[in-house]
């Protein structure tokens, strides 16, 4: 009978749904802080926050309020008028970022869009490439979203199998990851990204950890050289922390780790509060107005219900901790990882509460694992197919992790040779 339940709403999608997903079996109907509940009543522990955007929690108090009440006042003005909320919100984010400029859009790829966009007009009416000619250096293992010129510099051939032609522009780099050869700072990334540089390139745009890669997490003092790079290139370093910003890694900004500072910087996921869509592009002044009316835009993109809830996630960051809870918690849950006596773990890495495991490639598939914590109520997403990510919200507790870690190590402990 439950069974059937869950079944019944899993065939619908089967019916009615375009099949670009393949979920966990598993339909969910309720949230709150870090747990779920399926359709069964059955509760979960939630490790991986929807990819880092309910780094609240699931319907927080205070954002709930500010949703329903702004939605009461006033939800959609689209951006031929001004209004308070947007004003409020883009001086507070403007502020606490020390980007003087913030253009508001709705999902993470729009505003990776609205930082390309930025970077080619600063590169055609400032650093003076030719018209069409500009370039941006990316890097390999890249996610940056589903649009069909961000799947055209992915280097996931099933992000862009069949969805080609694809705009030019774009040079792919070896990016830096912590289990590759070199022995400080990877020298190949470095090197391979200087000699990709020409005086077409306006910009160098990566994530400072790669999260759908992998949580492939570089050297220290990769971001460090590679703001040098940019810096004697006249290019512009773009950081795309849509999912690394925010807390996430223990910092407000995954940069932050490297005292640097980058020219532009994308957030999305966790800005919205796990309520709504929200992400930003922010640069200086100088690189921002280069768009003018008429140059860029988005019905919904800060629309006052979004600001209002936006606004309120940058106050909680501080208010509830997520910060600091991040980084005490994220170090304790990835000390406690490596501690576990198993042969099936290659690397326990990441920052913050932004863990991935990876497993030996003979081993069993991080997909089993995934499915089997399911079964014991915790939900974790593998990404690729030896990568397990714990990403919970960023409030949960050290009794709430230790909870986790006891089905975890069970769990490792069965594939264990
Ligand atoms: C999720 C993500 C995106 C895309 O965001 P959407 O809201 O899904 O469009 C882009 N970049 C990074 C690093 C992400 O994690």
């Amino acid at each position: 009978m439950s069974k059937d339940l869950q079944s019944n709403y899993i065939e619908k999608e089967a019916i009615h749904g375009a099949q670009n997903y393949s979920p966990l079996p598993v339909v969910l109907k309720k949230g709150d802080g870090v747990y779920l509940w399926d359709v069964n009543d059955k509760k979960y522990l939630d490790m991986m926050s929807a990819y880092s955007a309910v780094s609240h929690g699931h319907s927080h108090p205070e954002l709930v309020s500010t949703l329903v009440n702004q939605s009461k006042k006033l939800a959609i003005a689209s951006r031929a008028f001004y209004t308070e909320p947007l004003a409020d919100y883009i001086e507070k984010l403007s502020n606490l970022s020390g980007f003087t400029s913030v253009l508001p859009m709705n999902t993470g790829a729009e505003a990776v869009e609205t930082a390309i966009k930025a970077a080619r007009r600063w590169g055609y009416f400032t650093k003076g490439i030719e018209e069409n000619k500009a370039e941006i250096i990316v890097a390999d293992g890249n996610f940056h979203g589903r649009t069909t010129t961000i799947v055209g510099f992915s280097s996931e051939p099933d992000y862009k199998k069949g969805f080609g032609p694809f705009s030019g522009g774009f040079k792919t780099a070896e990016y830096c990851s912590s289990n590759c050869e070199c022995s400080k700072v990877c020298e190949t990334s470095i090197n391979s990204i200087e000699s990709l540089v020409t005086d077409n390139t306006c910009a160098v745009l990566v994530e400072p950890i790669q999260g759908e890669g992998g949580i492939v997490t570089p050297r220290a003092g990769w971001l460090k050289q590679l703001r040098e790079v940019c810096t004697q290139n006249n290019v512009l370093l773009i950081l795309d922390e849509i999912q690394s910003g925010l807390g996430r890694t223990g910092k407000l900004f995954a940069y932050e780790h490297e005292n640097i500072q980058p020219d532009g910087l994308i957030l999305g996921k966790a800005l919205g509060g796990g309520l709504l869509p929200v992400s930003a592009f922010l640069s200086s002044r100088e690189i921002m107005d280069h768009f003018n009316p008429g140059s860029h835009g988005s019905t919904f993109g800060g629309n006052p219900l979004a600001a209002a809830v936006a606004s309120k996630a940058l106050d909680l960051l501080y208010d509830d901790n997520l910060i600091e809870n991040s980084r005490v918690m994220g170090d304790y849950l990835a000390n406690q990882l490596r501690a576990i006596d198993t042969n099936i773990i290659k690397e326990v890495r990441g920052k913050g509460l932004w863990i991935g495991v990876e497993l030996h490639k003979d081993s069993v598939k991080a997909k089993q694992i995934c499915l089997d914590l399911l079964e014991i109520g915790i939900l974790a997403k593998e990404t690729h197919e030896t990568v397990i990510r714990f990403a919970p919200p960023l409030i949960i507790t050290k009794e709430q992790i230790d909870w986790a870690l006891e089905k975890i190590r069970t769990t490792f402990k069965t594939y264990s040779k």
